[in-house]
């Protein structure tokens, strides 16, 4: 009822002014229902895990006098504890790069070596699946950012291709420079062999706490807010994320990022005079 009082108020102003204000009104209530609904997702996340170990903490106590029980409920309730933990970190990540401006010390960053240290995130999970990860073409490239988050959020598509992805297969990630309408830019592509995304899916991935297979995403320590943080960081760089999917084949998550290509030339300097 709000925005139809208001728009009987300021109507001899004019009907355009009144759309401005019924849609800023409509825009702040949508606003509201998506904080309202963050705490909501927030509260039943960290429900979750906390009520596991105290049911957890209960068999134990039941289960004193039977030691390979007590070590099966204790080894649960480290996944919990994890769990919880990767959570809170990821909560505390989503706030601070709401909050901070990513560019404010922003430096060239070597694509070479943000490839390099995502890879390196998840080397220990492709090993336990035997899934071999392979980068090629980001030798002499260099984007615009803070390195932390950047490695941060290509960590994350490369964790997502190794936690989606059957054992055995391979995740390669692709660099060029490519140019569109904004300049200059690096694309980095994060291909699996996966389980893959349906279309249906595709659209809501990149919501916070949004998954495909919430038993499967926790099973495997995921949050649901991974992509939320990627898209979040990639965007506050100028630049965007796409997927390409096909179901039962695999995915491809696509990053554009603003080439720093001051830095490249340098770097090219550099190496001609040593
Ligand atoms: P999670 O912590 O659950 O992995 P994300 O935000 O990173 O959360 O991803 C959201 C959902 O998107 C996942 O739960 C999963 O269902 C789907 N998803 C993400 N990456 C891939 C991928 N490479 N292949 C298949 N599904 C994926």
């Amino acid at each position: 009822a709000e925005p139809l009082a208001v728009s009987a108020r300021v109507a001899p102003l004019g009907s355009r002014l009144v759309m401005l204000l019924v849609e800023d009104l409509t825009e702040a209530r949508r606003i509201e229902a998506v904080r309202r609904d963050f705490v909501a997702n927030v509260s039943h996340e960290l429900k979750t895990p906390v009520g596991a170990l105290s049911l957890l903490s209960e068999a134990v106590m039941d289960a004193s006098d039977d030691p390979e029980a007590v070590q099966r409920f204790a080894g649960r309730m480290q996944i919990e504890a994890t769990r919880l933990t990767n959570l809170v970190q990821e909560l505390i990540d989503l706030s601070r790069i709401q909050n901070d401006d990513p560019l404010e010390y922003a430096e060239p960053v070597k694509v070479e070596v943000l490839v390099d240290e995502a890879m390196d995130r998840c080397r220990q999970q492709a090993g336990s699946k035997d899934i071999t990860m392979a980068a090629a073409g980001a030798e002499g490239l260099y984007v615009w950012g803070n390195r932390g988050q950047l490695v941060g959020a290509l960590g994350n598509l490369v964790e997502n291709a190794v936690n989606y992805s059957p054992a055995q297969t391979k995740v390669g990630i692709a660099v060029r420079r490519v140019a569109d309408a904004s300049g200059d830019m690096v694309e980095i592509a994060v291909t699996d062999q996966g389980i893959g995304i349906s279309d249906r899916d595709r659209e809501r991935i990149f919501e916070r706490f949004y998954r495909v297979d919430p038993a499967r995403s926790r099973a495997t320590g995921g949050t649901g807010l991974g992509l939320a943080i990627v898209k979040h960081v990639v965007a506050s760089h100028g630049g965007e994320v796409t997927v390409w999917s096909t179901e039962g084949q695999g995915s491809t998550f696509t990053v554009r990022l603003p080439e720093a290509a001051a830095a490249r030339d340098r770097g090219r300097r550099d190496s001609d005079t040593t």
